[in-house]
């Protein structure tokens, strides 16, 4: 099978503006919780521009994982189209912080806490970006029937994860500490 123009090493953007756009149009349909019903492609931009302009990460394998992360657990994408499109390197971050959608939601919750130390550097790096995200969203837009105790829990459950993932980089883990500590009090 021939090459792909962005398959070749040495231009990082193609391949991050391919994972955008592949990205974007899997994830088309999809609205994020928050009162505003964003568009759930937000996301995943979130965590990249947290990984590049807050962390100043340059690996590209992590910038593409990122836009991809939810693509597996949130949409019919398949594992094989994501390795022929992205390849086999991309393709085990995304499936490394992938949950198993057959497992119950507190299953899962808990499996994310037992998995975070046993994930790749580069797995960490976008797994810690997932959750500053998520409690930057929470702290500043939360879903409308989150009452105080349950964004309160997601605080909590959240920082259990990173605890379990820390030493990957300070500066990141810095800015999860920051939000942390907005989170909310009963
Ligand atoms: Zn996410």
């Amino acid at each position: 099978m021939p090459r792909r123009r962005s398959d070749r090493p040495g231009d990082p953007l193609a391949l991050i503006l391919k994972a955008l756009a592949f990205s974007a149009h899997k994830h088309r349909d999809q609205r994020r919780k928050d009162p505003q019903a964003s568009p759930y492609i937000n996301h995943p931009i979130g965590l990249a521009n947290v990984l590049r302009n807050e962390g100043g990460i340059r690996d590209e394998a992590v910038i593409c994982a990122a836009l991809l992360h939810d693509t597996v657990e949130d949409t019919e994408t398949t594992p094989e189209e994501l390795q022929r499109e992205f390849g086999l390197r991309i393709c085990r971050i995304v499936l490394e912080v992938t949950d198993d959608q057959r497992l119950p939601k507190q299953e899962r919750k808990r499996l994310q806490i037992e998995h975070a130390p046993h994930l790749s550097r580069r797995a960490k790096l976008v797994k810690l970006a997932d959750k500053i995200c998520n409690l930057r969203d929470v702290a500043n837009s939360p879903p409308a029937r989150w009452d105080l105790e349950r964004r309160r829990q997601y605080f909590e459950w959240a920082k259990q994860v990173v605890d379990g993932l820390r030493g990957v980089h300070a500066r990141l883990e810095r800015t999860f500490d920051e939000v942390y500590s907005q989170r909310p009090h009963p």
